[in-house]
């Protein structure tokens, strides 16, 4: 048994269970039953991917489904686990594992080495069997699965929302240690953000599993991780658009952005800072691509 062995697992009940992985605290969630299976993320070492199939094995389910949330390394391991099972992924998932799947490889063999552990598995770029965009709605009896497009970290992110369990599983956003983390322009993250705060006020949420850090539990725990998050984003694009506005080089305004308060900020495990930086270059070229903005009442009302 490994040391944490007992506490990475976390059962929300009904069938629902959670590991957290010793890299990155990594969340995979299982979701069994004797009738369908669903596998989400799973990963990311070879001794933990081992147990999760283990999981699965003991509900005997007569099929299996794995769920990928976004096409970035550490949640895209897992398939090799389960050769026989149909995948469900995001439509544009082919191609960025396509290009990654070198990168991909390089990075899975890093990891278990530095844990001790060997990658054996080797990694081939593969087509989900479902491939899925917009808002999809899955039944695979007794799950029913809403998957949303979640832009802004990477394009070919989903969250997935169980609505009779209301349970949120976020992918790459609303975690409780790391901030959001930008593949483009701010305004993206932030939209998809703010598609999944009417549902969270509704209540449409009780519980929120992020890729990585801690479950969120009760509606006003989930609401708190959104807002802190759209806090965040409404900050940097504040801050980006006063510099351009000033006529700042993309330089000048990582370097007054530097200053700005955020998750993590000293945190010397994650690289947050320089995923910070690399967020105000996202912003900035948002914003530059954009043009200049108009005043508040030439915007379209959202
Ligand atoms: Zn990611």
């Amino acid at each position: 048994m490994t040391p944490e062995g007992p506490k990475a697992w976390t059962d929300l009940g009904g069938g629902i269970r959670v590991r957290q992985s010793r890299a990155f605290r990594m969340n995979s969630v299982l979701l069994l039953h004797p009738t369908a299976a669903v596998a989400v993320d799973p990963g990311v070492l070879p001794s933990e991917l081992d147990e999760l199939a283990g999981a699965v094995r003991e509900a005997s389910p007569r099929s299996v489904t794995l769920v990928f949330t976004h096409a970035h390394w550490d949640h895209v391991l897992g398939r090799a686990w389960w050769p026989g099972a149909k995948s469900v992924a995001h439509d544009r998932f082919a191609s960025e594992l396509n290009r990654d799947r070198e990168r991909i490889l390089g990075e899975a063999r890093g990891l278990a080495g530095k844990h001790g552990e060997t990658w054996e598995r080797g990694f081939e770029a593969f087509r989900p069997d479902l491939a899925v965009s917009g808002l999809h709605f899955m039944r695979l009896d007794p799950w029913r699965l809403v998957l949303r497009d979640a832009p802004g970290h990477c394009d070919s992110q989903l969250s997935l929302h169980l609505p009779e369990r209301r349970l949120l599983l976020a992918a790459d956003m609303l975690s409780d240690i790391e901030i959001p983390w930008l593949n483009r322009a701010c305004e993206v993250y932030r939209r998809t953000l703010e598609d999944l705060l009417p549902l969270a006020r509704g209540g449409a949420f009780e519980t929120l599993v992020p890729g990585h850090g801690s479950i969120a539990r009760g509606r006003e725990a989930v609401l708190m991780r959104l807002h802190r998050d759209l806090d965040y984003l409404e900050r940097l694009e504040t801050g980006v658009r006063d510099a351009l506005r000033q006529g700042l080089t993309v330089e000048a305004a990582r370097s007054r952005l530097e200053t700005m308060e955020y998750l993590g900020k000293d945190s010397s495990e994650t690289p947050t800072r320089e995923i910070h930086l690399q967020n105000v270059e996202h912003a900035y070229r948002g914003l530059e691509a954009a043009g200049p903005s108009k005043p508040p009442s030439a915007s379209p009302a959202r």
